[in-house]
């Protein structure tokens, strides 16, 4: 039976543990939420008041060149791409998760109308489950196109063997499920996709950071993903796109604003994609948010991947044994696959009262989320996450439920 010495213990040998001091996170709070909003690292504040005081304040405008504004998204994504399995030149951070999935959206189908053999596909496989935003960026994209295009939603990964057939343009898919923490099998669906002729579009939201990536040797198309959930990059901090090099001259994306164009400077009546990566880029950046994406990369530069993996898989072991035996009384049913090739850096349970429960939870400092339909999500982010936190937590959710401690008629506020 596992105590919460036992987890003390493993604290003082974690390898990763001193890198909790490079975030700034408040007495009294178990952050479990960093698959949302990351915490913020201390180096940020130092960071924000740089960029706003001496590069924008002194600097001005000479800034774009001598702070190296212009080159940030490329210069970034160059940091970012060997969390992925990416390559130099292959990542930009910019623009939103949202905004970067209809470029490699729509760059995809041109690729395949371009191609004579794939021309008349016309079907975007995703799955009901995806994170809506996902389906509703594919879904304006294919009714703005209106050519017959549509989409096909799968109802769980089993039915993707059938749903990919010689109609499909296009398989859509997120790596790691936010609701369910499922994690797909990158390289065999990949394979999947190619077999039948489709290309194969991964958003990494949940991946990035949290669970190892390698789009090179899985076999990925192209790719998106957020900064402002396990790589710490801040609210609402720009995305990144990625574009293998191989695909870099046929992408084509109709977001097609100067940044993205060959000569920025040259102020040309006429659109010219730029060769390489910066074709992905639209327009001008919000540099003081992106300039914080930094702080998070340099934080998950002092850890290998392999390593906050293994940690992510203890610690999100731990909170499934520690919930399975001290809430075992309890309606809690989980919805994470055990298998840890299937599961991302989190725990979802659900619970009839879920959304009350959480709430209750966060009045008592262990903060996670809730999404429908009766999930409680707790993010486990190996970086700066104990395990006595986990038996913290645990306990608190326990005495909550022991004392029925959690007001079912609690509102619900636009943010859940
Ligand atoms: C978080 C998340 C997004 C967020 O998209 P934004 O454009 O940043 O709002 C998109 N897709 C998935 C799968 C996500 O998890």
């Amino acid at each position: 039976m596992t105590t919460r010495n036992h987890c003390l213990e493993r604290d003082t040998q974690d390898p990763l543990a001193p890198l909790r001091d490079q975030f700034d996170l408040p007495d009294g709070v178990i952050y479990l939420d960093g698959n949302s909003l990351g915490a913020r690292p201390k180096a940020a504040l130092a960071r924000a008041q740089r960029v706003i005081a001496e590069e924008w304040g002194r600097d001005l405008i000479r800034s774009w060149n001598t702070a190296g504004w212009f080159e940030l998204p490329k210069r970034l994504g160059n940091l970012l791409a060997p969390l992925i399995g990416g390559a130099d030149g292959e990542v930009v951070v910019t623009d939103t998760t949202s905004v970067n999935l209809f470029k490699a959206l729509a760059a995809a189908l041109m690729m395949q109308a371009h191609d004579p053999e794939r021309a008349g596909r016309r079907v975007i496989v995703t799955e009901r489950a995806n994170f809506p935003t996902d389906i509703y960026m594919a879904q304006g994209l294919t009714a703005w196109l209106d050519r017959g295009y549509a989409l096909r939603l799968i109802d769980s990964p089993d039915q993707l063997p059938a749903a990919v057939d010689a109609d499909v343009a296009l398989v859509m898919l997120t790596h790691v499920n936010y609701r369910t923490g499922y994690q797909y099998d990158m390289k065999a669906t990949s394979a999947l996709a190619h077999d039948a002729g489709a290309l194969i579009v991964w958003d990494l939201a949940h991946s990035a950071g949290a669970v190892p990536v390698d789009l090179h040797a899985d076999g990925a198309d192209l790719a998106v993903g957020c900064t402002y959930k396990y790589l710490n990059g801040g609210p609402g901090a720009p995305a990144f796109i990625w574009v293998p090099r191989k695909h870099q001259p046929r992408f084509q994306q109709p977001l097609s604003g100067w940044w993205g164009h060959a000569a920025p400077f040259a102020m040309a009546p006429d659109f010219q994609p730029a060769d390489g990566i910066a074709r992905a880029l639209c327009g001008t950046q919000s540099i003081v948010s992106l300039a914080l994406v930094e702080c998070g990369l340099d934080v998950h530069r002092q850890a290998s991947m392999a390593a906050i993996r293994a940690k992510s898989l203890a610690l999100t072991d731990l909170f499934i044994e520690l919930v399975e035996a001290r809430c075992a009384d309890h309606p809690l049913g989980l919805v994470t696959p055990r298998e840890h090739a299937r599961r991302g850096s989190q725990v979802s349970f659900t619970h009839p009262h879920g959304y009350a429960v959480m709430q209750a939870l966060i009045a008592r400092g262990v903060i996670g989320d809730y999404r429908e339909p009766a999930i409680m999500r707790f993010g486990f982010t190996p970086l700066y996450t104990s395990y006595a936190d986990v038996w913290d937590a645990v306990e608190i959710l326990r005495d909550i439920l022991d004392r029925k401690d959690y007001n079912v008629d609690a509102k619900r506020d636009a943010v859940t």
